[in-house]
């Protein structure tokens, strides 16, 4: 059974759902893995942070704000007066549980409650509209089957265990619609696997249950070679393997989730990037097999922090990137890039939350400098380290950008370099021109 997964707009307006309801109607069976409808989640976010700072009225305007803009969607969604009244009441029942928790003793619970009730009600808006139009449709609840552990890591077994349950009560079901994005945590509270989450909710259901395919629907026609927000002239790429995806995601391309590619990638699931907007468009197909390109994409991580860490002794000691590293364990902080020399290290992190503790433990056997407002700018692609040339073209086409940091050689597929993030456009632009379509002008 192949897995789909439409993003925020796919699912973003009631003719949004009506033409995905059709895509999603072709005989076969199939696990439809929903986001919130566009705009929500920030919305959330936003009536969140409002109550968190204890401002309750504006957290309450907001709500109805937001309640407001599902009153025309239930009215178009809907053919029958009977679907209108489910619609209606799906929406009063989500906003009842916003509404109530406004109040004094919001914490961090209660935000990831209110985080989950987009995907509760885009799926449950959809599950109903389906079955008012005649369709075999099923709901299955992410809540019972996604969980996380006490390091916010999936647990894909849990999904194993739990999901095939689901799917055989409904023996005659053909859509199997479900929420992306929310889980449960270790504690057994509503959590989330972060922002753009949906994709690995597919992802991890295409692994638990050994899919043939995991299609990601989304509103451009698959993975391009840079940012198509940033940059004009970008094309799509039709192939790519799952480490040059994987390091794309990673380190930036919003197309997809951050780490959503290695449950597939562990199970050799093919992931199918594709258009809502323009279905029969050929998309991307992520498997095994490489794009074939010296260059394949650019992508650019931003909000980096870079630190600076000399050892005092003046020489990179025996034992010192342990002393090092264990810090940054210690904070559970990963590192992206590195670089050494004789006396001091250099490295970035994207979650600075515990910056201020690394800085103090790091300081009592180091001089440390702290960095933010960076970006990593990350070029993917084939680069085999007996073919001359790949390096030198990214640094000519860098040429008017001041590099703080240089990464190189630790994979076949990846150059990052880190600019201060005021260069990010200029930088992405001038590797479109001065590598990418230099390239293509160099090969016809
Ligand atoms: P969804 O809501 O469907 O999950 P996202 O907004 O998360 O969609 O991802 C799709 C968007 O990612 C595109 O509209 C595009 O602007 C952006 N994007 C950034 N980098 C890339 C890239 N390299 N290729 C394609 N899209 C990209
Ligand atoms: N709705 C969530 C978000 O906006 C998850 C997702 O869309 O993938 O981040
Ligand atoms: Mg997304």
């Amino acid at each position: 059974m192949k897995i789909w997964k439409f993003g925020g707009t796919s699912v973003g307006a009631p003719e949004r759902m009506h033409a995905i309801a059709k895509l999603i109607s072709d005989g076969e069976k199939k696990i439809v893995v929903l986001s919130a409808v566009s705009g929500t989640t920030n919305a959330l976010v936003e009536i969140s942070n409002l109550c968190l700072n204890q401002d309750f009225d504006a957290a309450k305007n907001k709500t109805k704000e937001l309640y407001d803009k599902y009153v025309p969607f239930v009215a178009h969604l809907y053919a029958t007066e009977k679907g209108k009244q489910q619609g209606t009441s799906i929406i009063d029942e989500h906003f009842e549980t916003i509404k109530s928790q406004i109040k004094p003793g919001f914490t961090a619970v209660e935000e990831k409650l209110f985080l989950a009730q987009g995907e509760l009600i885009s799926t449950n808006l959809f599950t109903a509209y389906l079955q008012e139009s005649g369709s075999k449709a099923a709901l299955l609840p992410a809540l019972e089957f996604m969980k996380i552990d006490a390091d916010n890591e999936p647990v894909l077994s849990f999904t194993e265990e739990n999901l095939p349950r689901f799917l055989h009560q409904h023996p005659d079901v053909e859509l199997f619609i479900t929420q992306g994005y929310i889980c449960r945590n270790a504690k057994g509270e509503v959590d989330n696997l972060q922002r753009g989450g949906s994709d690995y909710t597919a992802t991890l259901v295409g692994a638990a249950i050994y899919s043939e395919e995991v299609q990601i629907w989304t509103d451009i026609d698959g993975m391009h070679n840079n940012d198509p927000r940033v940059v004009k002239r970008t094309y799509p790429i039709a192939e790519m393997s799952f480490d040059e995806a994987a390091e794309l995601a990673y380190f930036g391309a919003k197309i997809l989730h951050p780490t959503c590619i290695r449950p597939t990638q562990e199970r050799n699931i093919p992931v199918r990037l594709l258009n809502t907007m323009a279905p029969k468009e050929k998309g991307t197909v992520i498997t095994e097999k490489g794009s074939g390109n010296a260059f394949t994409a650019v992508a650019a991580k931003d909000g980096i922090t870079a630190i600076n860490i000399k050892s005092t002794r003046m020489l990179l000691a025996y034992g010192f990137l342990r002393k090092v590293f264990e810090v940054f364990e210690k904070f559970k902080t990963p590192v992206d890039m590195i670089t050494t020399s004789e006396v001091a290290v250099s490295l970035t992190i994207d979650n600075a939350k515990h910056v201020d503790e690394i800085v103090k433990e790091l300081s009592s056997f180091a001089v440390v400098d702290v960095d933010s407002n960076q970006t990593i700018v990350c070029v993917v692609g084939n680069f085999l380290a007996a073919k001359p040339g790949i390096a030198f073209k990214v640094f000519n086409a860098l040429k008017p950008i001041p590099i703080r940091m240089i990464s190189y050689g630790g994979s076949e597929n990846n150059i990052s370099v880190l600019i201060d993030s005021q260069y990010k456009n200029e930088a992405l632009n001038l590797i479109n021109e001065g590598v990418f379509f230099a390239e293509m002008a160099e090969a016809v």
